[in-house]
């Protein structure tokens, strides 16, 4: 029996609640050596004051020295190996813009790009073109091409330069290299099947790729397409019928929301733009509602990525100052903070470093002033694989019986 079929035939009922706050991107580094991290730099008095008597650890998110993605960092955070469920970019974005998925599809993520007049890629983003320019582009590509051979074609916006691809029909396979050559001066990459079975759909990709270019010529700043992520849709079984939790996901990006939806958590309505106040408001809504609540906040990564370690700090700070008191006040039986991985802003993108985690509940041993990086590596849970840290949570809750006699 594996770790996870031994938890769910141990878990039971329990009306204790469940809150999972993650700020995307965490983990961070000291700008100078033996200096303090983001979070450690930020003033968070009510993390703190959680601290004193949480139980705090580090949490590798796929393994020691191995650099996540955010999908895999969720999936880990959600109880399910990362390795052994590897999502595409293409799934979980359409999921996350609330585009129907089915065994049927391929979802590919697609760059709205500026291609030059030799065709090459003059600009991969098409100047960040706004949302809703986007949305036009995508209009006028879903009804030129309604559809490739036997296979329909779905073209929805996503943000900013962003859009998702959906093919469906028979013979489809996601196993199909990007076209985008993640370099400007190049031409776009032909699909490349990656195995034999996929060839229908790299070359269902290269005929959008040209009708696309077709429909588009003239245009500035966005007359050419770019394709990665390809992708089928995962059979995963949900939250729901692992551990019988009822989760509901508080979060505005679509990719998270899309991950939520695809462990089986109902997505909640909140703001266009992310917004603590909304994201409290949704949560204190739903409350009677959900006994799991996974709430997201991807602005630390935002930060973290743009190397900005001041804003970083800021948006903790604000995370401490709107978000924590609100789930707290509520009083959930348990409270994990922790991030999907390291973002730190001295690497300017996401890092290998273990994350730092908060778990809060009346069964921890506490004994840390501060959650910081440096606090959880002291603290009572060690380090250990995130993919446990379901187990942690639902033993905290009340919903893990006796294994054994
Ligand atoms: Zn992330």
């Amino acid at each position: 029996m594996r770790p996870r079929e031994i938890l769910q035939s141990l878990s039971q009922p329990s009306p204790s609640k469940i809150v999972l706050l993650v700020m995307d991107g965490l983990g961070g580094l000291p700008r100078e050596p033996g200096g303090r991290t983001e979070l450690e730099t930020a003033r968070r008095p009510n993390m703190n004051a959680l601290a004193r008597t949480a139980s705090l650890g580090l949490i590798d998110m796929v393994g020691s020295g191995i650099t996540p993605g955010s999908g895999a960092g969720h999936l880990a955070l959600f109880g399910y190996d990362p390795i052994e469920h590897q999502i595409g970019r293409g799934v979980l974005s359409a999921l996350g813009i609330g585009m129907d998925v089915s065994a049927q599809d391929v979802c590919i993520r697609g760059n709205f790009c500026t291609l030059a007049e030799d065709g090459t890629i003059a600009d991969r983003r098409a100047g960040r073109i706004p949302t809703a320019e986007a949305a036009r582009l995508c209009e006028i590509l879903g009804s030129a091409i309604p559809h490739i051979e036997d296979a329909q074609v779905a073209v929805v916006p996503e943000k900013e330069y962003r859009f998702v691809l959906r093919f469906r029909g028979p013979g489809l396979d996601g196993r199909v290299a990007d076209t985008d050559p993640q370099k400007e001066g190049r031409r776009p990459l032909k699909a490349a099947a990656e195995v034999p079975e996929a060839k229908k759909t790299a070359r269902l990709a290269d005929i959008f790729a040209a009708l696309a270019g077709q429909a588009l010529k003239g245009r500035k700043p966005a007359n050419g397409v770019l394709l990665r992520g390809f992708d089928t849709y995962p059979k995963i079984a949900t939250l729901r019928e692992l551990y019988g939790l009822n989760a509901a996901c508080v979060g505005t990006y679509p990719m998270y929301r899309g991950l939520a939806k695809l462990v089986g958590m109902e997505v909640l309505t909140t703001s266009e733009e992310e917004d603590f106040a909304t994201l409290a408001r949704v949560l204190r809504e739903a409350w009677p509602t959900f006994d799991y609540f996974f709430i997201h906040v991807k602005k630390t990564d935002s930060y973290g990525e743009d190397g900005n370690f001041e804003k970083k700090v800021e948006v903790i700070e604000r995370v401490d100052a709107a978000l924590v008191p609100a789930i707290v006040e509520l009083g959930p039986g348990v409270l994990a903070i922790a991030g999907d991985h390291s973002t730190p802003a001295v690497v300017k993108g996401h890092s290998w470093h273990p994350v730092p985690l908060l778990l809060s509940s009346p069964f921890c041993r506490g004994g840390e002033s501060e959650y910081g990086e440096t606090a959880c590596a002291r603290g009572a849970l060690g380090r250990f694989p995130a993919v446990e840290l379901m187990s942690h949570l639902l033993a905290h809750s009340g919903r893990l019986a006796k294994f054994g006699a």
